[in-house]
């Protein structure tokens, strides 16, 4: 279900982030990438045509540079996509109240009454639904079938062919339900018959929402459908259904979002549980498989900018290399949130391919150095040698941090270790060419021992 776009969008978003510049290749690579997944997921070409124009327009734009373009860039595509899925709105339930579902034939609705009716007994109300669907034989029965895996009481009638009847004969034993669930009848298409039967039902139950049904796979055509159903009988929002079976969720979606026909929740399975409400901001979240924008954003810009870069380059061709420095890597770590990352932002060691076990992060003592550096004088951290000697530093900045002084001990051995490193010329070689065999082993029995991460 709209893994595809997620996919192009992540790889898109990565492809920028990990570029130097924004080219005119790179945007004309994620403008495909971006085009095919929306167009696959059947998205309208025209919204799929003007997000294009617009991600170039800003690509191209020479008053934005570096950083801030990609920053701009990912944001762009991001806000672009979940506008393109619309606004989050949720159904507001308080008090007593009556939702009219409709929809066309097989669309979810009975599935998706007895899926609501699951999920808001679980959040403490007294749910009940009631079956007007007169039209298919079997309907009844199926509502009671599901209304019992609910745990809710259903309203039935397996005789009657009178949907009217039928509501009146329960009227008074649905008042004492704090939300009541309408199942009606569909047809092929919106037909007068259809538009009249839920004008009828409308006037005589007063629900408080109708709510359009309607199956995903259905694509883009579900703009015709909302904006049909809207124009006969108004309809509040809508239900997605079969969101877990179709490429074409992106299409519904979309299309919806076009016609302002809010979704409320969408269907993911057939069975009771399946059933999420719609939240295109957390959706494109989760699709792209990201926290936020925010947290996305901060590491674009602190996966060193170039000027930071340059500043360490310089700094180990000096043969200077302070705790500073490795402060200023373990800040912009934590937002990245990974230790390998730490070395492959130190030129020349992020190349140097060294064993993934090795580095391997361990981000709760990544914090404890933190906390450890925060605590020391300026001189300590221009000039670390001085606290191997003096054991009373150790011990005042253990206590100032709580951290122990065995782990301090430890930052300052990993200090050691990447200093000798980038000064033994080891780093620029590995960024020259990579390191040979030799190198590595050389490498290895330095450190033997002392890597301890
Ligand atoms: P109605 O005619 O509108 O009441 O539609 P039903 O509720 O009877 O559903 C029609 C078919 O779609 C049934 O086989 C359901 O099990 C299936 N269905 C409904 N919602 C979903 C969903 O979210 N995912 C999947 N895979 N199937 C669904
Ligand atoms: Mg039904």
């Amino acid at each position: 279900m709209l893994e595809k776009i997620g996919n192009a969008l992540k790889s898109s978003i990565k492809k920028i982030s990990n570029s130097l510049f924004v080219d005119k290749k790179l945007v004309d690579e994620i403008i495909k990438d971006i085009q095919r997944s929306l167009i696959e997921a059947d998205v309208n070409v025209q919204l799929v045509f003007e997000l294009s124009q617009k991600i170039r327009k800003l690509a191209l734009d020479e008053t934005i540079k570096g950083i801030e373009k990609k920053e701009q860039l990912i944001k762009l595509i991001h806000d672009e996509i979940q506008a393109l899925l619309g606004e989050k709105k949720e159904l507001q339930i308080s008090g007593k109240t009556k939702i009219l579902f409709l929809g066309l034939y097989g669309s979810g609705k009975t599935t998706s009454i007895a899926k609501l009716a699951f999920y808001y007994s679980k959040r403490g109300k007294k749910v009940a639904v009631l079956g007007l669907d007169t039209q298919r034989p079997a309907a009844m029965d199926q509502l009671e079938q599901m209304a019992e895996k609910a745990k809710v009481q259903a309203f039935i009638d397996k005789k009657e062919k009178n949907p009217l009847k039928i509501y009146k004969k329960y009227k008074k034993e649905l008042e004492d339900f704090d939300l009541v669930l309408i199942d009606s009848a569909g047809r092929d298409g919106l037909n007068k018959d259809l538009i009249k039967e839920i004008k009828d039902i409308e006037k005589e139950t007063k629900p408080d929402y109708r709510i359009l049904v309607m199956p995903a796979d259905i694509g883009q055509a579900a703009k015709t459908q909302a904006s049909e159903f809207q124009k006969a009988l108004s309809i509040d929002g809508v239900i997605i259904t079969r969101m877990d079976g179709t490429a074409k969720a992106g299409g519904a979606l979309t299309a919806c979002a076009e016609t302002r026909a809010p979704v409320f929740f969408i269907g993911t399975g057939e069975r009771i549980d399946e059933l999420e409400t719609f939240d295109p901001s957390s959706f494109i979240s989760r699709i792209l498989g990201m926290g936020d924008l925010n947290a996305l954003l901060e590491k674009v810009s602190s996966a060193t900018t170039e000027k930071q870069q340059k500043r360490i380059e310089e700094r180990m061709k000096e043969g200077k290399f302070t705790l500073l420095d490795l402060y200023e890597q373990l800040k912009s770590m934590n937002q990245i949130g990974s230790f390998d990352k730490l070395m492959s932002m130190i030129p020349g060691i992020g190349n140097a391919k060294i064993p993934e076990n090795v580095l391997q992060s361990q981000e709760g003592k990544v914090k404890h150095w933190k906390n450890a550096i925060d605590s020391m004088t300026e001189e300590e951290i221009e000039n670390p040698e001085i606290l191997e000697k003096q054991t009373a530093r150790i011990q005042r900045i253990s206590k100032g941090s709580g951290t122990t002084t065995g782990e301090i001990r430890e930052l300052l051995k990993q200090y050691k270790m990447i200093k000798s490193m980038m000064t033994s010329g080891m780093a620029e070689k590995a960024q020259e060419g990579g390191l040979s065999q030799k190198d590595m082993m050389k490498l290895a029995r330095k450190f033997k021992g002392k890597i301890k991460i």
